[in-house]
């Protein structure tokens, strides 16, 4: 099956691309455009080319698929394309439809002459893999948008409609129509008047005051960009396109781009791309693997998660029937949505048809009754097993036959919870993260009994959702609250040794974290973790070490929601404030459990804090929680604020050296203290360190 079709219709060589899902321009079809275009060079019958796309578009530019392999830069590499069209004697005209983004725009840049729909949607997303566009889209866009449109698009990597860039010369003709016939009318318009070539290249930028422009946005790209190089590099690139002839700046490009591959912010956030990508595949499970029918939820309890897990669902188009135990309970659920709806109303992000078409969608509730018709029923009820019990009980009488029953649970056995009913493959758990419209972390719970198709319909919903999805095994806490657990021991820990929450916070909001431990417990409620740990308590004596957070507990102080927890918090503000009585709480206790305070540095903090993390991770790993690290990683960029220019806990670990991560861990196990065994490396770690190995690289032997 050819990936570029080549006709002449006219005296004009029509070269197609035909690459599925995106025309993307990987070497097969790089080496095919070179061929074609010499091709029709060669042909005396030939006066003009278009180039044009089929499917969903022009071209979504590079083929991921060869990232990181050799075969992204071999010859004919993109700049070897472009060069070909650019340098050719006979016009070529780029037709430009649906997407035209990265290397299919550059590469439409390169072309002579370009004809668009209004809605063909262009973008140079390169920036947000910390690089920038290396095939000269920062010398050819700005010739063509000028240098404010084009800076404005490189830096945002965001899509822009055709329609939008009408006027500038970066269109020749602009369509409503058939783009192919609209680009043959106007190569026949060529032909008829003789016109011969137009290279972007020859175009100056035309911009009187483009020095002070460049210089305000080298100013405000650098305080907007934190501690990610690309965006500024952006500005550079673009500097030399108002500055420099063509190949100097194209040289300047290239210089800028090899420097962003090398960063450590353009590593992690690859590596992001490429992990949201590998989370969707199960191992084992075919991408043939049917999904079941969802037209329908059904969600029960309208708390905290129930609400949002609604906005969620109806956000996307699918109606909801929302069930709760009482009137009042049901009406406190709607009435925060609503709530939540006319917040975003406020702000501009929705209007008043679109809140109450929303709503309409929402079929409230009291009995099991209108959960019939639904075929996918998601329980999100109080945490515990017994009322657990008694839902799944309910939804296994009444719920349709070859429906889908999920359970929200945080922590608790989705396989006990299956065995609730006589359905258990029909069962599936799907752990949505506070506030879950928000969140678009969806930890997919596989239990032991979970059929394929229903795991495949969950990450195909949780698609439609916009939800990024990770498939769990089944454990205590998952994987996200497994690992946090540690962390947030870690922390404790570092208190006992002598730091308050203010010093932990900070350190780790330093090395990226969008919020630090004790902040982010006082926004989650420190009643959870304090119920959780009486409940495990009276399960096994013992077990659970006293924490400074049940003193907080037991004195009121829940967290921002009580106006005090770690720290305390004016009425109606969320800026967390050192306590001095929290101090004093702390020193106390330290004093009654025999802890004598030292000096805590801001490196133990992060080391010990993330290395429990990744030590915990690779327990996960080790035991098939996770199918690969990369998706502990997903985990935690989209539901615990680590920082993306990281790569996650895993990917950071790999970094560091999983030698060095040991030999740290090993050292606090040797410090001795409260807690110090769990530091001990884990089995999988320990043995990745000494053979020289990466979790990215690990991969599970099948038991
Ligand atoms: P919540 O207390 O805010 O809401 C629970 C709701 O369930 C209440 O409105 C209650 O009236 C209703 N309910 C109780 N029994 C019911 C029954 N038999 N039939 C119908 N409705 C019933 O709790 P939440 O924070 O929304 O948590 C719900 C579940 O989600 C729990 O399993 C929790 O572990 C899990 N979860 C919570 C979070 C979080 O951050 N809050 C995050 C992920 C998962």
């Amino acid at each position: 099956m050819s990936k570029l079709h080549y006709e002449v219709r006219d005296a004009v060589a029509v070269l197609r691309l035909d690459n599925p899902p995106v025309n993307s321009l990987g070497l097969e079809m790089r080496t095919a455009l070179v061929a074609a275009l010499a091709r029709a060079d060669g042909d005396a019958g030939v006066r003009a080319l278009i180039l044009t796309g089929s499917g969903k578009g022009f071209s979504g530019g590079a083929d991921i698929r060869e990232f990181g392999t050799p075969k992204a830069y071999a010859q004919p590499n993109l700049l070897t394309v472009l060069r070909a069209a650019e340098d050719l004697a006979k016009p070529v005209i780029a037709a430009l439809d649906g997407i035209c983004m990265g290397g299919g725009l550059e590469l439409a840049l390169a072309c002579h002459y370009r004809v668009a729909t209004t809605r063909a949607s262009l973008a140079l997303p390169e920036v947000k893999l910390g690089l920038l566009p290396g095939a000269g889209g920062t010398q050819r866009l700005p010739r063509l948008v000028g240098l404010e449109a084009a800076l404005n698009m490189i830096i945002s990597g965001e899509p822009v409609k055709a329609e939008k860039l009408r006027g500038t010369p970066l269109f020749d003709r602009l369509t409503e129509g058939d783009v192919l016939e609209a680009a043959l009318a106007f190569a026949r318009e060529l032909i008829g008047e003789g016109r011969g070539v137009k290279r972007v290249r020859d175009l100056k930028i035309q911009m009187p005051n483009a020095e002070a422009f460049l210089q305000f946005a080298r100013t405000t790209v650098q305080a907007a960009a934190g501690p990610y190089p690309a965006p500024l590099a952006c500005v550079e690139a673009l500097s030399a396109a108002a500055r420099e002839p063509f190949e100097a700046g194209m040289k300047k490009e290239r210089e800028l781009f090899v420097t962003l591959m090398a960063t450590p912010e353009s590593a992690a956030l690859r590596h992001v791309f490429q992990a949201e990508r590998a989370a969707a595949h199960v191992e084992g499970m075919p991408e043939s693997t049917p999904t079941r029918p969802v037209e329908r939820v059904g969600i029960v309890g309208a708390g905290t998660m129930g609400g949002g897990i609604t906005m969620a669902f109806i956000n996307a188009g699918i109606p909801v029937v929302l069930v709760e135990a009482t009137q009042e309970a049901l009406d406190r659920g709607l009435a925060t949505i609503r709530k939540n709806y006319q917040g975003q109303l406020k702000k501009g992000k929705l209007t008043e048809a679109a809140l109450e078409e929303r709503l309409a969608r929402i079929t409230p509730t009291l009995g099991y009754e209108g959960l019939r018709t639904v075929d996918l029923a998601i329980e999100a009820v109080f945490e515990d097993l017994a009322v657990k019990k008694q839902v799944f009980e309910k939804l296994d009488a009444v719920v349709r036959a070859g429906a889908i029953l999920a359970s929200n649970t945080s922590a608790l056995d989705l396989d006990a919870i299956a065995a609730f009913t006589r359905r258990p493959r029909d069962v599936i758990g799907l752990h949505f993260f506070s506030p879950a419209n928000v969140m678009r972390l969806l930890e997919i719970v596989r239990g032991a009994q979970t059929a394929d198709d229903v795991l495949a319909t969950a990450l195909a919903t949780a698609k439609r959702i916009g939800k990024v999805a990770v498939v769990a095994g089944v454990c205590d806490g998952f994987i996200g609250n497994r690992m946090i657990a540690r962390y947030g021991e870690a922390a404790h820990e570092l208190l006992m040794a002598g730091a308050l929450p203010q010093q932990v916070d900070a350190a780790l909001e330093k090395f990226g974290m969008a919020m630090g431990p004790f902040r982010m417990g006082d926004l989650a409620g420190l009643d959870i973790g304090w119920a959780l740990r009486k409940r495990r308590a009276a399960e096994s004596p013992g077990r659970v070490g006293a924490n400074v957070a049940d003193v907080l507990c037991e004195a009121g102080r829940f967290g921002q929601k009580t106006g005090a927890g770690w720290y305390r918090y004016e009425a109606g503000a969320r800026n967390a404030i050192p306590d001095r009585e929290v101090t004093a709480i702390i020193e106390k206790f330290r004093a009654a459990h025999g802890y004598t305070p030292r000096a805590v540095t801001e490196r133990e903090i992060v080391e010990r804090c993330l290395y429990a993390l990744v030590n915990e991770g690779s327990r996960i790993l080790a035991d098939g929680i996770a199918q690969r690290s990369s998706d502990i990683d997903i985990v935690y960029l989209n539901g615990y604020g680590f920082p993306p220019y990281r790569g996650g806990p895993m990917f950071y670990a790999d970094q560091v050296g999983l030698g060095e991560v040991a030999r740290a861990l090993r050292a606090v196990a040797a410090g001795g203290g409260t807690g110090a065994a769990a530091y001990e490396p884990a089995p999988l770690l320990a043995r990745l360190a000494q053979e020289g190995g990466t979790f990215s690289d690990y991969r599970r032997r099948s038991p």
